[in-house]
């Protein structure tokens, strides 16, 4: 049997580890544009610092497969726990950085009158799901600056239920998500509510790629994919392979270049600023970092990660920008928004280009009905469930999974 694995980012990787486990003779062929695995998975260790181009933290309490595969590939020794400072987040309001708790009390009534409200009966956007609940002031001052942080997004255009379905499940299991989150949950097993790996996240990319016993074809575009026969075929300027099986793991533009009836998914792009001090700032203050609001339209600042305070070491930090000029962006935040006015030793801008899908109200059914559609086609990557990591290399397991159930 022949299996193609289209894009070597994590989705494509875990898929193909669980595929040669299931099928240790098949032949299974990964092909990837660049000359590098893990997609946006990218740490770079200059000596000084470590910094990550693409994701960092992880949430302990919403990231079981990602778990799992650390304790699988034995990396749990790697595994590093956030600061119980990290808890501490803030929100550029009112021209001051101001600790989301002390903006929260004033509305925390609300809270008191959220079990009350019925259960939605549609799919919603983010903001209007949020104000039917909590009311527009909470949906304005938390909800927005979250999905731009989570999702570079608009949370008043993206789906609550494509982008955060734990909330439209809490609602519809328990009538509410303030008794959602109260209802009662495992022990925590883990010292913190985030993780990171300590050599950087590519150590979870080079421990799967180590094990891996297929043929991986890199700094090959796959330039067409079409069936025929039966079969799917892909070309690329280097050759063409034919296969049984075909489990896209490409962005979903790049997928939707070589299938024009796939329905357009927009997706964000923005610039990640690393930013390093050999001595930390004395202006810093401790926690998790910050966002901004959507409504602030002069900033083109996303939020802020302070790295080194959550996960300890030297000082880093880490901008995520969307606008031009992105290193004037970061620094200007810095010496505004933080008051750190010393030049950084260290600062690298790393371009995310149409990085994370924007799945707005009624594109997931239809990229359901698309899906369905599909033969000996399988998709995978992280605008179908999800784009955390964990939720990339949960799908992956999943379709490959249901996969091998119904051929055996
Ligand atoms: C800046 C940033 C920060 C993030 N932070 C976090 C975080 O802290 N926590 C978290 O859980 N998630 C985070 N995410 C989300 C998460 O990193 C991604 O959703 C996830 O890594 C996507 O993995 P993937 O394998 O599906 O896609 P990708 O990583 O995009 O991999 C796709 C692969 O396909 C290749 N490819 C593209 N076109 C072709 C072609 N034509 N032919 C062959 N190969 C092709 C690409 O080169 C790439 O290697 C972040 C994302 C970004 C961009």
């Amino acid at each position: 049997m022949k299996i193609l694995i289209l894009g070597g980012g994590i989705s494509g990787l875990s898929a193909a580890r669980r595929l040669s486990q299931f099928y240790p003779r098949a032949e299974i062929t990964l092909l990837e544009k660049t000359n590098r695995l893990g997609g946006w998975i990218e740490s770079e260790d200059s000596g000084d610092f470590l910094f990550e181009k693409g994701p960092r933290t992880f949430s302990a309490a919403r990231s079981p497969t990602l778990l799992q595969w650390i304790s699988e590939l034995g990396l749990e020794r790697e595994l590093l726990f956030s600061n119980p400072s990290a808890s501490k987040r803030y929100l550029w309001h009112r021209n001051r950085l101001k600790s989301a708790g002390s903006l929260f009390w004033p509305h925390a009534w609300r809270l008191l009158l959220e079990p009350f409200v019925g259960k939605g009966k549609e799919e919603e956007t983010i903001h209007a799901f949020a104000t039917r609940r909590f009311g527009k002031k909470i949906a304005d001052l938390f909800f927005d600056p979250m999905t731009r942080g989570i999702y570079a997004g608009d949370c008043r255009t993206l789906s609550v239920k494509a982008c955060f379905p734990r909330f439209v499940e809490m609602e519809q299991r328990y009538g509410s998500l303030l008794l959602g989150m109260l209802a009662p949950r495992k022990k925590k097993k883990f010292p913190g509510s985030l993780f990171t790996l300590k050599r950087g996240m590519q150590s979870l990319v080079d421990a799967i790629v180590e094990k891996l016993p297929i043929e991986i074809v890199k700094d090959v575009e796959i330039e067409f994919l079409y069936q025929r026969w039966g079969r799917w075929k892909v070309e690329t300027k280097s050759g063409a392979f034919s296969a049984d099986a075909v489990f896209s793991a490409l962005p979903a533009h790049a997928l939707r270049e070589l299938l024009p009836e796939m329905p357009e998914i927009p997706s964000s792009s923005l610039d990640v600023v690393n930013i390093g001090f050999l001595q930390r700032p004395t202006a810093m203050k401790a926690g998790y970092g910050y966002l901004v609001p959507s409504t602030l339209k002069e900033e083109s600042l996303l939020g802020m990660i302070w790295d080194s305070e959550v996960f300890g070491g030297p000082c880093r930090m880490t901008a995520m920008v969307s606008g031009d000029s992105p290193k004037e962006i970061a620094l200007d935040a810095l010496r505004r928004h933080l008051g750190i006015h010393q030049a950084p030793d260290r600062l690298e801008v790393h371009p995310a280009n149409q990085a994370i899908p924007q799945l707005g109200v009624g594109l997931k059914e239809k990229l359901l009905d698309w899906e369905s559609s599909l033969e000996g086609l399988h998709l995978l990557g992280n605008y179908l469930d999800g784009a955390s990591v964990d939720q990339c290399m949960a799908r992956s397991e999943k379709v490959v999974k249901n996969y091998f159930q119904k051929k055996s």
